[in-house]
């Protein structure tokens, strides 16, 4: 097993004093490195950074972020669900690392989408169904990972398939392969 034991942390990110999201880290004991080429080639839309080196992602509407000593969820609504990702997240990392031997380990790197273009895949109306006063606002948050594509009900329908598949191309830009 990669990571058998951490230090758990719960807390409020300091740059949101006040703020209704939690987040939850992993201080490690060993220097889990290795396995982020692995993460890297098997987690849908993740981002490698090599020279930190880290690797993170979106999912279920919060971040993930994978360090040499640290893991870390953030952006999550209360302090069990924080606690209860990163439990998930460190399950997930020992089982890939149980089947490394089956996987080509990838050291792409990938850029996040900006604002914009996701504000571009937008219905652009404005219609503030979502509860967002704009469009605009609602991309910025689609980035943040603190909304989804399906928080949006006019991109559900039918008229807007194509831009909610390639919104969510774009949100996860890497294909699918866990
Ligand atoms: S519901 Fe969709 S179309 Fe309406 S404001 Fe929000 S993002 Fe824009």
């Amino acid at each position: 097993m990669l990571i058998e034991e951490y230090d758990l942390e719960l807390f409020t990110p300091p740059c949101e004093p006040g703020a209704e999201r939690f987040s939850a880290r992993a201080r490690l004991r060993t220097d889990i490195r290795e396995v982020l080429p692995y993460l890297n080639a098997v987690v849908r839309g993740a981002i490698y950074h090599p020279g930190a080196p880290a690797l993170t992602w979106k999912e279920d509407g919060h971040t993930v972020a994978v360090h040499p000593y640290e893991v870390l969820v953030s952006e999550v609504q209360d302090r069990e669900s924080a606690q209860a990702a990163l439990e998930r997240v460190i399950e997930r990392i020992n089982r890939l690392w149980e089947r490394r031997d089956e996987i080509t380990p990838s050291y792409e790197t990938r850029r996040p989408p900006t604002p914009m273009e996701v504000f571009q895949l937008l219905p652009q109306t404005n219609c503030r169904a979502c509860g967002e006063p704009t469009c605009f606002t609602f991309a910025l948050k689609l980035v943040a990972a603190q909304r989804k594509p399906e928080d949006c009900p006019p991109l559900l329908e039918s008229r807007y398939a194509e831009q909610l598949a390639a919104l969510r191309d774009l949100l996860l830009s890497a294909p699918a392969r866990t």
